[in-house]
């Protein structure tokens, strides 16, 4: 299906576009912006070096609402580095599109994403966290505002409104809130229309849990450095690159839609089984692992695995009618056997990752980086690869062969 880069859709030609929706900024003009991020992400970089790099035609920045990053934003709409597109969303020269977005972390403590059309939508989100943000220079940060409130606030600004990383131990909505938004939110759970999965979690997982039936699955980076960038990422299929467009795809509207999600193996993951931080042990015991079987612990940081498994009401994954294909990828940094001069050596024949790891031909790429790099790749697009499982905060990796 994916494998035809257009397609006509009632005399529409729908194209494919990849996208990351969940990015952050480093710093912006010359402060930082969020702590923990490289000081070389800022937006320019983002959007004229590492997406093209990576392949991404659409990058969703979430640190949009803090006051130095709009300001860059809109020094750039000045110069023209970026446009805004008449249906939202702002294109930069090279024709990747910037959807604005704003993380935040509500009053019950878990992460939600807005993304937002227009630069005068970011003014308006800033406004109302005028007196509900203590630093508004910095990302994602503590809002005195619930998540109902947030989701009223996103569909009063026409935004797109999305629990981020929502299965995670840290601030994910599934992780830490609630097994049920329905229960939480009631009717207001019904406005959601999307729900990022985050790297600990694929569709599989997520679709054991039924009221998710009712929400797109977005796969996203969470990236705080350029290296990370697109380590996850969703193919989109629509008219055009505008927000619109990304909004219809949410809807599974006039044709648009989410094809595919592209991700990490849960396995590779952080926290994908619980972790008992007194003796340090990753629980391997049957899931829900809720204390620790080796020192009798009973306060372990829960795993991914573990709390989907806990909270699950259904023993199988049951996927909706048109749920896209969730497919494992690992980041071509992170094969085995692909050090810093083969990266660059492959990027110089095909252009950019995404084009490497999703259609570049195998045996072009066997010219290039040989036989078992070649080998991985190819297997990699048709299944999953061996791990050595992350866990207690630290990734998994590729197992060696
Ligand atoms: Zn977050
Ligand atoms: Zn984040």
């Amino acid at each position: 299906m994916a494998r035809h880069a257009w397609l006509v859709y009632e005399g529409i030609i729908l194209r494919n576009v990849y996208a990351d929706l969940h990015i952050h900024i480093g710093s912006a003009g010359g402060r930082a912006v969020k702590i923990t991020a490289s000081r070389k992400m800022d937006l320019h970089a983002v959007l004229y070096e590492a997406a093209p790099r990576k392949g991404l035609d659409m990058v969703g920045i979430v640190d949009a609402g803090s006051t130095l990053v709009s300001a860059e934003i809109e020094d750039m709409l000045k110069t023209g580095e970026l446009r805004e597109h008449p249906r939202g969303g702002m294109m930069a020269r090279n024709g990747v599109l910037l959807i604005p977005a704003c993380e935040v972390e509500s009053r019950e403590g878990v992460h939600l994403i807005i993304y937002l059309p227009y630069l005068h939508s970011i003014k308006s989100y800033q406004k109302y966290m005028r007196s509900r943000i203590k630093n508004r220079a910095l990302s994602t940060q503590k809002a005195r505002v619930s998540v109902a409130e947030l989701i009223n606030l996103s569909f009063v600004l026409e935004g797109i409104f999305c629990p981020a990383h929502a299965f995670t131990p840290h601030k994910g909505v599934y992780g830490i809130w609630t097994r049920r938004l329905a229960d939480k939110l009631g009717r207001d759970a019904g406005q959601i229309r999307a729900l990022e999965l985050g790297l600990s979690a694929d569709t599989n997982m997520a679709d054991m849990i039924g009221e998710t039936r009712n929400y797109t699955f977005l796969s996203n980076s969470d990236a705080h450095s350029a290296g990370n960038i697109g380590r996850e990422y969703n193919l989109l299929r629509m008219a055009d690159k505008n927000f619109e467009e990304f909004r219809y795809c949410l809807e599974n509207s006039q044709g648009r839609r989410v094809l595919a999600n592209y991700g990490m193996d849960p396995l590779l993951g952080k926290y994908h089984r619980s972790y008992c931080t007194r003796c340090s042990t990753i629980s391997s015991d049957e899931p829900p692992a809720l204390s620790c079987s080796n020192c009798g612990n009973e306060k372990v940081v829960m795993g991914v695995y573990d709390r989907i498994i806990e909270i699950r009401d259904r023993q199988e994954a049951q996927h909706p009618v048109g749920r896209p294909p969730y497919k494992y990828r690992v980041p071509l940094k992170d094969l085995p056997g692909v050090g810093p001069k083969l990266q660059e050596k492959l990027l110089s024949f095909f252009f950019d990752e995404i084009n490497i790891l999703e259609k570049a031909s195998i045996d072009d790429i066997e010219r290039v980086a040989g036989e078992k790099v070649a080998a991985q790749i190819a297997r990699m697009r048709v299944g999953r690869l061996a791990i050595n499982p992350g866990g207690g905060g630290k990734y998994g990796r590729v197992k060696k062969e």
